[in-house]
C-alpha cells in the first residue's frame, strides 16, 4: 500500500554564528551547511525509512533538484514534486556559541501546488493507501477533499498549528496526530476535548512522556511511555514520530504496536542533530537497546 503525503520541502541552511545579529549588522558566518527539512520532507523520510512505499506531494523551486534527489535516495517517490517558478521553501537559521538560534522562513514553492498535480497523483491510488498531510503548504484542504473522496485513509499532523487549517479538514480524518500544545490550542479553538473529536483516532505525543492514543469511537485510551534517552536535540523527532506511525499503519499493524515502533523512532531521532538526513530506518529501530 501506499502513503501519499502532501508536504513542504524545505532547505534548511544552518550559519554557524560568532553571536545572533543585531538590526542593521553585517556578520560573518563562521561556517554554512545545508540539509534537507520542513515537515513534508521529513514525515516521508521517516515512512519510508520504516519501510512504506512513499509519494511526496509538492513543490520545489528550480534550485531544489538536491531536495527532490536526496528524497530519492531515501526511497521516496518524487514524480509528483513539481518544480514551481518560486524559490524551493528554505529555513534560514543562525545559530551562535551558546546555541541560541533566530530562524527565517520562506515558503516560496510549498505555497504554489496545484490541485491538478494533487489529483493527477492520486489517479494511481486505491482505497487502502493513506493520504498523509501537515500545515506547511497550500492545497490541504482540496487535497484532503479529494483522497477522502477516493476513500483513502486521512492522516494528519496538525502542525504548525492553525485554528483555521484543522477546523476545515477535522471533519475528513481518519487520524489526527498533535502535540500536548497543539492539542491545548485546538480545544481552546473548538471547545471540544480530544476525546469529543470528530476523528477516530486521535493521538497526543508528549515529548519525553511518550505519548497518548485515544479511539473516539470506543472510548478507549491508552498512554504508550517514551523510551529513556538522554537527548541532544528534538528536531524532527514528532516528524519521524508521524512517519513511523503511519508506515506502521499501512502494513496493518495495530496501533498500540505502531505507537510503540513510532516513540522508539522518536526516540533516537532525540539523540541525533540534524532532520531528515539522520532519521533512523528499521533496523536501527529493531536493533536499538534502551
Ligand atoms: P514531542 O513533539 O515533543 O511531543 O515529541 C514527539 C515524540 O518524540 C514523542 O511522542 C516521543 O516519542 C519522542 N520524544 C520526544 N522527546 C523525548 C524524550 N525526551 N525522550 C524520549 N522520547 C522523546
Amino acid at each position: 500500500m501506499t502513503i501519499f503525503n502532501l508536504g513542504s520541502i524545505n532547505a534548511d541552511l544552518v550559519y554557524r554564528v560568532p553571536h545572533l545579529p543585531g538590526a542593521g549588522e553585517t556578520l560573518a558566518a563562521t561556517s554554512m551547511s545545508r540539509g534537507l527539512g520542513g515537515k513534508g520532507a521529513n514525515m516521508s523520510v521517516a515512512a519510508a525509512r520504516a519501510g512504506a512505499h512513499v509519494v511526496h506531494i509538492g513543490a520545489v523551486g528550480e534550485d531544489g533538484q538536491w531536495a527532490s534527489n536526496r528524497l530519492l535516495e531515501y526511497g521516496v517517490d518524487t514524480r509528483h514534486i513539481a518544480v514551481a517558478a518560486e524559490a524551493t521553501g528554505h529555513a534560514i537559521i543562525a545559530v551562535d556559541d551558546a546555541g541560541e538560534n533566530t530562524i527565517l522562513l520562506h515558503p516560496g514553492a510549498n505555497w504554489a501546488l496545484s490541485e491538478t498535480e494533487i489529483d493527477l497523483a492520486l489517479e494511481l491510488s486505491t482505497a487502502r493507501d493513506t493520504f498523509l498531510f501537515q500545515n506547511e503548504t497550500n492545497a490541504q484542504r482540496a487535497g484532503a477533499g479529494m483522497a477522502s473522496a477516493r476513500g483513502l485513509r486521512i492522516a494528519y499532523a496538525a502542525a504548525p498549528f492553525g485554528a483555521e487549517a484543522v477546523a476545515e479538514v477535522l471533519p475528513l480524518l481518519d487520524l489526527l496526530v498533535l502535540n500536548a500544545v497543539e492539542a491545548a490550542q485546538l480545544e481552546t479553538a473548538t471547545g471540544l476535548p480530544p476525546d469529543a473529536l470528530p476523528v477516530r483516532d486521535v493521538v497526543i505525543t508528549l515529548g519525553a512522556d511518550g505519548c497518548r492514543w485515544i479511539n473516539t469511537d470506543t472510548g478507549h485510551a491508552q498512554d504508550i511511555p517514551a523510551l529513556p534517552v538522554t537527548p541532544v536535540d528534538t528536531t524532527g523527532a514528532g516528524d519521524t514520530f508521524t512517519g513511523f506511525l503511519v508506515a506502521g499503519l499501512d502494513r496493518g499493524m495495530p496501533m498500540a504496536q505502531a505507537l510503540a515502533q513510532a516513540n522508539r523512532a522518536a526516540a533516537i531521532m532525540t539523540t541525533r542533530h540534524g532532520t531528515a538526513d539522520v532519521i533512523p530506518d528499521l533496523k536501527d529501530v529493531q536493533d536499538s537497546r534502551f
